[in-house]
Formats: C-alpha cells, structure tokens, sequence
C-alpha cells in the first residue's frame, strides 16, 4: 500500500516502532489510526466506529468518554501536577488511593507499593520476595515458578515470568531463577481420555515434582494471574488453585497474585483471588486500577512481607527502590476516582447482571465449524480455533485463520484479538446486553468469512 507523503500514516511509518507488531509488515500496511471514543465505541480517522471488545488491552472498564476521569486530572494537574513518594514526602491522592485499595482488596493485604505498569508491578513483587527471604534469613529461597502461557509482562524479569515462546525468542530471556510449571488448560493439555479432575491431579502432581526436584528451600514465590489472559484466556479447571495453594503452604512458597487483568471486576467478583478463593502474600494489579486513563500500577503485600521489609531497611539504611512516577499524584487521583465510580455506580453489580448473556452468546459460538473451544468466566473470553473440531487440530500457522477471523471482525466494525490459535474478547465492564450481542454478532460474521478462506 502507498502512503501520500505527509499522510499520518507515512509519519507514523517514517518515525514510530510499534509494540507487538511485525515491524516489516507495517513498513508497506502502515497503522489504523484512532481519534476519538466514546462508550463501548472507537472511532478510527476516517469516521469508521469499532465496538472495543477487547477494551484497549483488557484494561478500559468505563468505557472511552468518561468525564470524571478527566475532570480528577485536571483538578490534580492544577493543584500539584507531580510530587514524589521518596525521603518520607507524601501526598493526599497517593494516601487515599492507598487506603481504598486496601479496604477493597483481599484479606491479609497490609501495604501498597505503587509502579507505573503491570510489567513493573511484577518485576518489584519478585524484588520483595527476594529482600522478604534475605530479611528473614532464608537467602536461598529465591527462585520464582511461573506458568506456561502465563503472561507477566515485558521487562527483564517480568518478561522471564512471562511463559510465551515468542517474548523469549532473541531477547536472550528468561534469565535464571524461573521455573516452569504447566499451564492449567485442560482442552489443550489434556491427555486423551484424561477427565478435568485427572487432568487436575497430573499438573499438580507434576509441580510438586518439581518443588522437590529444585529443592523448596530454593523457591520463594509462585506466580499466577487467576484467569491467564494473553496466553489465551484460560480458566482454571475446578480445584485447580485449591490444589495448588495446598503444596505451596506445605513447601512454605508465597503466592503471587498476577491481578493486571482481573482485578476490579472482571471474572465478575472485584478481584479474581475471591473468584477462585486464592488466598495471596502478594498481590499486583494495573490496568482496570485507572480504566487505563493513565498509567499506574500496584503491588500489594501482606504483613509478614512489609515486616521483612522493614527489617532490611533497618539493616541497609534506606529501601532503595522506587519509580520517579510512583504514586504520581496525577495518576493517584485518576485510579482514586476509578474506584469510587466502581463503588458508586455498583459497576461489579453490573458485571454480574450482564455476564450470562456474554457468556451464554460466547459458547453458543462452540457450534461453529471453526471453533474447538468456547471459554470464559465473567467478561472474559476466548474461541480456540480449530481446523478439525474431532481431533482438536489447529490450522498450519502460515494460515493465519485466527488473525483472518479477527480482521474480519474488525470490518465488520467489531476488535477482538486473536492471540496464537485463540480469539479473545475482554470488553469495557459497562458494556450493555444489546452491545454485547453486537460484539458476537460481528464475530460471527469474521468466523464464517474466515471459514470461506479456510476451504
Ligand atoms: N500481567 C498481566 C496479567 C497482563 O495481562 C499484563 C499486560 O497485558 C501485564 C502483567 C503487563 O502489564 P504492562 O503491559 O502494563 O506492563
């Protein structure tokens, strides 16, 4: 495609590197430009409107035109457009945020700290495992499990956490320290013949395997995001965590709670550990904290943990850690705001209202000839694509079905996301009963145009 010289597309192509994307493909296809939202709704620059079924990266719960969200901005850019949490200094946004995250999130959490992204939420949760075992004596408990298929993040320790083939590949990740455990979907790593509870008892089995292989006294934490949502939106079968918190309080492993996606409503409780009943040490969470209007993330830790830390401070004179943009009193006041839409609007109550009809229009897609596997809890979703539904089997790669069916999707005015062989849907909490049945309607016609290709 040929772009007029001075076109947006010709200067995003001229300057930009995009995050996820083939970056020689996007020398000749160039961007889809977006201007404005509104609603479930994006509109590109060219006035075509897009029902945001994925909201942004899982993480746009109110919606795109949600004035209080601006309106908390600008009162705190006028008042104190930044400050720092560094050398004791403090701010109200920062203190209050705290505070109502506390009182929203999982029993036995004690103190926030605050980031700018999951990535680095989760890189300064395994930094506190680390310093919480040198605090208490025990500094070979060091190394991290995490799941195949779980997704962490990008930086060089949340990136190693992260257990996609293709966020290692030449990035000379994962460092050391990581272990692997086995990712909890049943349809795709099922053995033939082997029931949920089976399945169930062989991954966990397996872990333990490898907590004694490793050593327990050499493993701090265990990483887990309750429902993985980029390595494909996979639901733990039932059991699962209960199973799995049993070995680690046994091997005296923490639990990480990975709430990026999940936290603030989305499996359909206010965070994915009271939906599965995980009880974590460590709890981290980003996107839907601000409806992604400003970047903030937060990792939450239990008392044990902030003891250790005090502990250290006292030995090394000072925590030495932190982000120019922790706690931003602008990004504070955003997420403070997010919250009590959340609780004001009784956004959770809403969720749970309109989830059976999303999740009721999401597995009556299983009946399409494309579609191995329907799955979701909440607002959360995938279809598994598949080239034969009997045996399971994907299509070649080189095909491409899945990215067909999405881009299909989008024409038809509607963004989802295929991820590998899966197509995700994630989308603003406010969505509403008759958007959710436009969101299917349009996937339904990107499944039969792919199934047209697929022939
Ligand atoms: N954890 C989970 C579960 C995520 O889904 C993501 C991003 O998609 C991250 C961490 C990383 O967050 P960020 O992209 O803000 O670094």
């Amino acid at each position: 495609m040929n772009h007029l010289p001075n076109s947006t597309a010709a200067r995003d192509i001229a300057t930009l590197i995009h995050p996820y994307t083939n970056l020689d493909r996007h020398m000749t296809a160039g961007p889809l430009v977006m201007t404005r939202g509104e609603g479930v709704y994006v509109f590109d620059d060219s006035g075509k409107r897009y029902l945001e079924g994925m909201a942004g990266l899982w993480s746009v719960s109110l919606g795109f035109g949600e004035q209080r969200l601006v309106d908390a901005a600008t009162r705190q850019m006028q008042a104190l457009p930044y400050s720092q949490l560094f050398g004791h200094r403090s701010h109200e946004p920062a203190i209050e945020l705290a505070e109502k995250l506390l009182a929203m999130a999982p029993a036995g959490l004690d103190k926030v700290l605050f980031a700018n992204s999951g990535s680095e939420a989760n890189d300064q949760a395994a930094k506190l495992v680390w310093y919480y075992h040198n605090a208490i004596g025990k500094p070979r408990k060091k190394k991290i499990i995490a799941r195949t298929r779980g997704y962490h993040g990008v930086t060089v320790y949340s990136g190693s956490l992260t257990g996609l083939p293709a966020n290692h590949a030449d990035f000379d990740l994962p460092v050391g320290g990581v272990l692997r455990a086995d990712c909890p979907s049943h349809y795709l790593f099922g053995q033939p013949g082997e029931g949920e509870a089976a399945f169930v008892d062989r991954i966990v089995g397996n872990l333990e395997q490898l907590i004694l292989r490793e050593d327990p006294e050499t493993i701090g934490a265990f990483i887990a995001e309750p429902v993985q949502g980029s390595g494909g939106v996979i639901v733990p079968p039932k059991g699962y965590f209960e199973k799995v918190q049993a070995l680690l309080r046994r091997y005296d492993i923490l639990f990480i709670a990975d709430e990026v996606i999940c936290g603030f409503g989305r499996t359909g409780q206010m965070f994915g550990c009271e939906t599965f009943d995980i009880r974590p040490d460590i709890v981290t969470v980003a996107k839907q904290l601000s409806s992604s209007y400003i970047p903030i993330s937060a990792t939450l830790v239990s008392r044990p943990i902030f003891e250790g830390m005090l502990e250290e401070s006292r030995k090394q004179g000072v925590f030495a850690h932190g982000f120019t943009y922790s706690g931003h009193p602008v990004a504070a006041a955003v997420a403070l705001e997010t919250l009590k839409i959340y609780e004001e609007r009784d956004t959770i109550g809403h969720v749970q209202r309109v989830m059976p009809h999303f999740q009721s229009r999401l597995h009556a897609l299983a009946e399409h000839p494309l579609v191995g596997e329907a799955r979701g809890i909440g607002l959360i979703g995938a279809i598994e694509i598949v080239q034969d539904k009997r045996t399971r089997k994907s299509f070649a790669a080189a095909d491409g079905i899945p990215a067909m069916a999405a881009a299909a999707t989008l024409r038809h005015g509607v963004i989802a996301r295929a991820i590998r062989d899966a197509i995700a849907f994630c989308p603003p909490l406010i969505i509403s009963e008759a958007e959710i049945d436009e969101l299917f309607d349009g996937v339904r016609h990107g499944l039969d145009e792919a199934l047209a290709h697929a022939r």
